[in-house]
Parts: C-alpha cells; structure tokens; sequence
C-alpha cells in the first residue's frame, strides 16, 4: 500500500507552463497509480471526517475538481456538485463572475445542486490566489449552503490564497 508521503512525491513541476514564468504543478501522475489514488481520496476523507461535522455534499471545481470530489463523495455517501464554467451547464444556473488574471470569468452551479441549509466541502486540485475558490464558496452560499472546509491537493501558500476565503483550508501540500 501507498503512503501519502509517497504521493505527495508524485506531484511534478513544470516550469513555463502555461505560460512563461509560470511553475505549473501537474497531479496526473497520481491518477496513473490507482493504488495512489486510493490513498490521496482516504487522507482527503479523513480529513473531512476529522471535521466532526456532517458534510451533505462535495463540491467540484471545475475541471480537476470533479476528479477527487466525486470520490470522496462516494466514500462519504454524499452527492457530488460540479461548479462549471459559465454556459455549460443546463437549466437554472447560480451565477459568480470574478476576476482572473486576464479579465472577468464566470462559474455556474445548477440551482437544485445543493438544498438551502447544506453544508458542503469543496474541492480542487490546486489553491492559487484563492480566486476560484472564493466564487465556488459565493455560489454555494447563494444557493442557501455554507462551506465547512476547502480541500485541496496543493496550497500556494506565497499567494495568501487562504486569506480570500471564508471557511477553512486543508492542502495536502504546501508550497
Ligand atoms: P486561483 O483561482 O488563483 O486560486 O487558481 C486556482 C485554479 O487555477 C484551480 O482551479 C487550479 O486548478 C488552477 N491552477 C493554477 N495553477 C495551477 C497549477 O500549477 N497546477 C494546476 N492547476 C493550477
């Protein structure tokens, strides 16, 4: 069986990537070891279980959010709730425009996602500025629900990306 100490050492670097001057962290290589997947999702699960609190549902991140958080709601026994780009998903939408590095962008979560009333965790695989995040915690509140904790695989922690939001932060990684 795996240690997250060695899944942690799974996570590369890529320097220039998207962009020049832009470190880009890539967690696939986890997802070639299903064994390390295993072992990512149960410390992620027990961090939530480790809350004491009941989670009615996870909350993805558009796009590598929705691989974990699924996972870990299916070990909790909870619904999953993607947060979209915007325009891509159907019917009545929750809407939150915010600022990216580039001008705005929006996120989208379907209305009937989460009942009003819910607390949810919310998941991604990477905290930069805390930019997404923070819209992902808007929407959930628009939708009634509160966050009781945002997972993530990998904390910037230089950017203070924490800082912008309102419910608290777990990174398997700090960097
Ligand atoms: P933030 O909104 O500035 O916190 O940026 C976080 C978002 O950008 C997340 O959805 C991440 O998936 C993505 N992101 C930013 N930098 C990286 C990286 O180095 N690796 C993977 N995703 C990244």
């Amino acid at each position: 069986p795996w240690t997250i100490e060695q899944v942690k050492a799974l996570v590369r670097e890529f320097p220039d990537f998207p962009s020049k001057g832009v470190l880009f962290r890539d967690i696939f290589p986890i997802f070639r070891e299903p064994e390390a997947v295993e072992c990512l999702v149960d410390h992620l699960v027990e961090r939530v279980r480790a809350l004491g609190q009941r989670a009615d549902a996870v909350v993805g991140l558009d796009a590598r959010g929705f691989l974990l958080g699924p996972m870990i709601a299916g070990r909790l026994g909870v619904p999953f709730a993607p947060v979209r780009k915007g325009g891509k998903l159907p019917g009545p939408v929750a809407r939150v425009t915010y600022e990216k590095e580039y001008g705005a962008d929006a996120f989208e979560m379907q209305a009937d996602a989460i009942a009003p009333g819910q607390a949810v965790v919310v998941v991604d695989d990477l905290l930069a500025t805390g930019g997404s995040c923070r819209a992902a915690e808007e929407l959930v509140a628009k939708l009634g629900g509160s966050v009781l904790l945002n997972a993530f695989v990998i904390a910037l922690t230089g950017l203070e990306g924490a800082k912008r939001l309102r419910a608290p932060v777990y990174s398997l990684i700090e960097c």
